[in-house]
């Protein structure tokens, strides 16, 4: 398994419900890394940017609102096989069907405020981290 990195975003609703340690704390325990992190608000033209390959789709506008709802704390994160495993703590896209333990299962409220976003595959997780971190950023460890 080869070292990966990956984006992940604790999404406004659990910012504001002060989750963020609780999912910081399920990541790290999954053995991935925070190698960056800052807390910022996106404005409804980045966080159009950032959703962009959901443009066409009919949640879009709902996704853009609660994404610009208030701030997030957006990381990248590091470590085996990162891009996977960072999927499989967040749990399905929906926290009614995402298996126990999970974060969307524990911080998730709906399919909108699913608590967290993470890459999906390796070219999105490169562009992500790039949409948010300059390399010089980047403290690998
Ligand atoms: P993310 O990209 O945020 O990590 P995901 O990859 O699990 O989530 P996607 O299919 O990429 O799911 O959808 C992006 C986001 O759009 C979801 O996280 C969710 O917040 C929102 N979304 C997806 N489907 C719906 C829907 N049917 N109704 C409302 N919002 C939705
Ligand atoms: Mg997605």
């Amino acid at each position: 398994m080869a070292i990966e990195r990956t984006l992940s975003i604790v999404k406004p609703s659990a910012v504001k419900d002060n989750h963020i340690g609780g999912i910081l704390a399920k990541l790290e325990a999954a053995g991935l890394r925070i190698i960056a992190a800052k807390m910022l608000r996106l404005t409804p033209t980045q966080a159009g940017n950032f959703y962009d390959v959901h443009r066409a789709r009919p949640f879009f506008q709902e996704l853009v609102d609660f994404m610009t709802s208030g701030p997030i704390l957006v990381q990248a994160l590091e470590g085996e096989n990162a891009i996977a495993k960072n999927r499989d703590v967040m749990g399905a896209t929906d926290p009614a069907k995402a298996a126990p333990g999970t974060i969307r299962a524990e911080f998730g409220n709906n399919i909108s405020e699913n608590a967290v976003h993470g890459s999906d595959a390796a070219d999105t997780a490169t562009a992500e981290i790039a949409f948010f971190f300059a390399t010089s950023e980047l403290c690998s460890r």
